[in-house]
């Protein structure tokens, strides 16, 4: 089956090339047509491990390549470098269960898909005959950099650049970045915000259009514009689902509600891509921060991007431009393209666009939405801190608030699962406050507070991290950036 652009019916891709492309030529992202032949029947994935369940996903859903290619990639992508072979823990709290997506090297949920995609880029350079290397360049917030240097560092045939605003991430993500070892990787602060840090890597990706890259060098992107970044994703819902039948606490059909602490909809998209595979969903509910462009776009229909940036204290869904929703609109309206792409151009053109009734309704049947302030958000660590002894960090928390919200409002009756998308600790200042606890000192300072006020282990890959030589100390104007990267790229060692 081939992958095609939401917006082009003719641009079309296989599973490889679509990941090694990263984003479809005209701008579009790469997509399925139709996921009924992919179905994944119930009574089989009952019995598999999270490793297994992974591959056989991945099999179905990238079907270039061969199961026993996917077997080998899953193997090493995860195995040995999570804190359990579980992956992705379920965990009862109260009336709901919290799926732990953060178990990985980085403490992130984005490591469950970035562990996986360097080995999926290598797979398919090898399989399309391609002996350039693939050099990712990411411009990042905070969490995406840190696990895309760790899932990518010493893979063969590729090399990774990681662009972050100087001042710009807090004292624990700026020192899991500066700190990573890999004869491949590149870590450098650039002058200015976040979105000068992304413009920036854009302006490199469209300079290498007209020829300005070395030979023997391929651009890449790592986040979840990437097909091979989304697919890994896919996983986790059928295996939270697998785990409650296991527990006897659903019957096998038994439809189930997904809370999701969304930004750029690539966690809660792939959520509903286990839907359209056969996974028994009844609503994906989509949780925001005060940044609630989503929120008002699945109440009414229109996505208005223009308004002011808040940033608040769950900065991984800081973000006003939704990239994955266009795969959603792209499978809502019949796949047609062109509708898609003149959404996205009215978007690009006038910053809002107002979808057809029938697909709002569409979206309704399936979605539910709702948004946290931080001050709500805050208030929800510490109530369930103090009710159940389970320390959230403040995305998960969003999730929670929405997850009373859609119980208030707009109850099934089906058991809620939410997802939980960070550690507390990488987050300890606004936890530690939260539950109570007094700021003092460095953010490591506030850890080993948060450590000794919860005797909750802090993660290894965060504690270590004190007292770790600084291998990265570049930082440059957002003007030199592709200076910057055509002499990495001209280098072959770094
Ligand atoms: C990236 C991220 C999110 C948002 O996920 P999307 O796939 O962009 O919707 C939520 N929480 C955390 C901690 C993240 O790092």
């Amino acid at each position: 089956m081939l992958y095609q652009s939401t917006r082009n019916d003719t641009l079309t891709a296989t599973a490889s090339m679509a990941i090694l492309n990263g984003i479809a030529p005209d701008g579009g992202l790469y997509m399925l047509r139709d996921y009924s032949a992919l179905e994944l029947p119930i009574s089989d994935f009952k019995s598999l491990s999270a490793q297994a369940l992974s591959a056989r996903v991945l099999g179905l859903l990238l079907s270039d390549f061969s199961q026993p290619e996917i077997d080998a990639i899953v193997n090493s992508a995860y195995h040995g470098r999570f804190e359990t072979e579980e992956l992705t823990p379920l965990v009862r709290v109260g009336d709901a269960h919290i799926l732990e997506l953060f178990r990985g090297p980085t403490s992130a949920f984005k490591d469950v898909a970035l562990s996986v995609l360097p080995h999926l880029i290598t797979a398919a350079r090898k399989k399309n005959n391609i002996t350039d290397d693939v050099l990712i360049l990411t411009a990042t917030s905070g969490d995406t950099g840190k696990a895309a240097l760790c899932g990518f560092a010493d893979v063969p045939g590729t090399r990774i650049i990681v662009f972050y605003p100087e001042g710009g991430v807090s004292e624990v993500q700026l020192s899991q970045m500066i700190t990573q070892e890999g004869g491949n990787v590149a870590v450098c602060a650039i002058r200015g915000n976040f979105d000068d840090a992304q413009s920036a890597v854009k302006a490199v990706f469209a300079a290498a259009k007209s020829g300005c890259v070395p030979n023997g060098i391929r651009l890449s992107s790592a986040n979840s514009i990437n097909i091979g970044r989304l697919a890994p994703q896919v996983m986790y819902y059928f295996k939270a689902y697998a785990d409650l039948m296991r527990s006897g606490e659903i019957a096998a059909g038994e439809r189930i509600n997904f809370v999701v602490p969304t930004g750029n909809f690539g966690n809660i998209l792939a959520g509903y891509i286990a839907k359209r595979m056969g996974l028994p969903i009844a609503k994906l509910v989509c949780a925001s921060n005060s940044n609630n462009v989503l929120t008002e776009f699945i109440e009414t229909g229109c996505y208005n991007s223009r308004r002011a940036f808040v940033k608040t204290a769950s900065p991984s869904m800081d973000i006003l431009i939704s990239s994955n929703l266009e795969r959603l609109l792209f499978l809502l309206c019949g796949c047609c393209a062109q509708k898609t792409a003149l959404y996205m151009d009215e978007l690009k053109q006038t910053g809002s666009y107002t979808i057809a009734p029938d697909m709002l309704d569409a979206i309704k049947d399936e979605f539910f939405a709702g948004c946290c302030t931080d001050e709500k958000t805050f208030g929800i660590i510490g109530d369930v801190y103090s009710r159940f002894g389970y320390l959230m960090d403040t995305h998960t928390a969003v999730a929670y608030g929405v997850m009373q919200q859609f119980k208030a409002n707009a109850d099934n009756g089906c058991r809620c699962v939410v997802l939980s998308t960070a550690s507390p600790y990488k987050f300890c200042t606004s936890v530690l406050r939260s539950i109570g606890g007094k700021i003092h000192g460095s953010e490591f300072d506030v850890m080993d507070e948060l450590c000794a006020r919860t005797n909750i282990p802090v993660p290894s890959g965060l504690s270590m991290l004190r007292g770790k030589a600084v291998l990265h100390t570049d930082v440059i104007d957002k003007t030199d950036i592709l200076d910057y990267v055509l002499k990495k790229a001209g280098t072959s060692v770094w």
